[in-house]
């Protein structure tokens, strides 16, 4: 690299240019002139940990919140979806189910179908892609 700046310096930049390349190249020398010790720093290639989404925005499923846990159920059917689709740790998929039971006991919700008020609500995954593929 220091080849390349005298080079640079001496042979292709034109004396305009001089001034500036010289300044630039004595900065480095006090560079070099500093110790180099290993700069103490964080791993930028630390991996983001997984987190599924219930988890990420902490929310705890309640059977009274039935419009968040209609989207974890099948418009066709009425079907709760697994946790290859839902992306949910095993926690949070428990609770949702059981919630999800609750709720349908408690008739905020149908058994076979999902309520068409929610059928427009945006989709937290896409059971058509699911995040892990099927184990059948
Ligand atoms: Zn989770």
């Amino acid at each position: 690299m220091s080849l390349l700046k005298t080079l640079l310096t001496r042979y292709v930049l034109p004396n305009t240019y001089r001034a500036t390349a010289v300044r630039f190249t004595s900065s480095d020398a006090k560079l070099s002139a500093c110790d180099d010790t290993p700069v103490e720093m964080e791993n930028p290639y630390k991996k983001e940990r997984r987190q599924c989404i219930l988890c990420k925005l902490n929310i705890k499923p309640d059977y009274k919140n039935y419009r968040l846990l209609s989207q974890f159920q099948s418009p066709y059917t009425g079907r709760i979806y697994g946790r290859h689709i839902t992306g949910l740790c095993k926690n949070k998929q428990a609770l949702v189910e059981n919630e999800i039971r609750k709720a349908q006991n408690c008739a905020y919700m149908p058994y076979y179908y999902k309520d068409k008020v929610f059928l427009k609500d945006p989709k937290l995954f896409d059971p058509e892609n699911p995040i892990r593929s099927h184990r059948f």
